[in-house]
């Protein structure tokens, strides 16, 4: 599975980077954003270092149909589903993305305004 030893987010998906973690399998990991925007802030992530969505292909379905289940599944969890929640992904600098590996927002616990800033 492809791996960066200078990303991030493959350094929480090998233990080397400490986190809280609330799922875990063998394709995907959610944990807590340690900068929360949100009462509920959770970040998910493939195993598998994936610059960002915008290198996804039609090989990934399986992987990218599992995560949005398992955020979903999360936010049932969390409690977050019945007021409603968002799930967001930045790509490249200019959408604010500042962590070079695949990853969706889950955001909820307050309200959400539209559209983003
Ligand atoms: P983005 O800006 O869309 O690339 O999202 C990256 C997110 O990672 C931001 O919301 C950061 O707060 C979050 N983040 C950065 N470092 C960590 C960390 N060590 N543990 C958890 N979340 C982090
Ligand atoms: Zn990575």
């Amino acid at each position: 599975m492809a791996r960066d030893p200078d990303c991030l987010f493959c350094r929480i998906e090998a233990g080397e980077i400490p986190s809280t973690q609330v799922h875990s399998d063998d394709l995907v990991i959610a944990f807590r954003d340690i900068s929360p925007r949100a009462p509920t802030h959770i970040l998910l992530i493939p195993r598998e270092h994936i610059r960002s969505a915008a290198e996804l292909t039609d090989s990934h379905a399986p992987m990218v149909g599992h995560l949005f289940a398992v955020a979903a599944q999360v936010a049932r969890d969390q409690g977050i589903e019945d007021a409603g929640y968002r799930i967001v992904t930045n790509i490249g600098r200019g959408a604010g993305q500042t962590v070079d590996h695949l990853h969706l927002h889950l955001m909820g616990g307050r309200p959400m305004t539209w559209p983003p800033g």
